[in-house]
């Protein structure tokens, strides 16, 4: 760990940990909500679909990958187990239990839009007091907005189709 780095942080460096964690769960899980959301969906214009979740799910992985490496520049350790995604999510998550293609879509947009207001409120806790925390929820605030935006533009294309 870097102890400028470390020592420019405007705010109690253990809180913004913690909120980097939560974050962290919620990245893991929406991961595997869209990675098994893309292997059981069925309906119509199922293949752009499974698409569409499928390079979600990337974004998602790779999340958790930039929040992990700056909870670790920051001093701290990600989540050790599984176990502790449930116990800190903020956004939680929703079984594909549905497999219609408007249930899982209708889930996932439910997940977004939770993950914006998570990256929204990280920004404005963090701000200039952490930059490069700040920066990093930008990034991943943009790919969320337009995950949202995907989803419910599938969901729109799909209309006609389920009326
Ligand atoms: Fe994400
Ligand atoms: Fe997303
Ligand atoms: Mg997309």
């Amino acid at each position: 760990m870097g102890t400028r780095g470390r020592a420019i942080v405007g705010i109690d460096v253990d809180h913004v940990i913690e909120l980097l964690n939560r974050a962290f769960a919620d990245e893991w899980l929406a991961y595997y909500q869209y990675w098994l959301g893309a292997r059981v969906v069925s309906g119509p214009m199922k293949d752009a679909v499974i698409t569409e979740l499928m390079e979600h799910a990337a974004d998602e992985l790779r999340h958790a990958e930039m929040v992990s490496n700056r909870i670790i520049q920051l001093g701290g350790t990600p989540l050790t187990t599984p176990k502790l995604w449930f116990e800190k999510t903020n956004c939680g998550y929703d079984a594909p239990e549905d497999p219609f293609v408007r249930a899982i879509i209708e889930q996932n947009i439910k997940g977004e839009q939770c993950a914006i207001d998570v990256y929204h409120s990280l920004l404005a806790e963090t701000g200039m007091k952490d930059p490069v925390t700040y920066n990093m929820a930008v990034q991943i605030l943009q790919d969320e907005v337009e995950h949202e935006e995907d989803l419910q533009s599938l969901l729109e294309d799909l209309g006609s189709l389920l009326r």
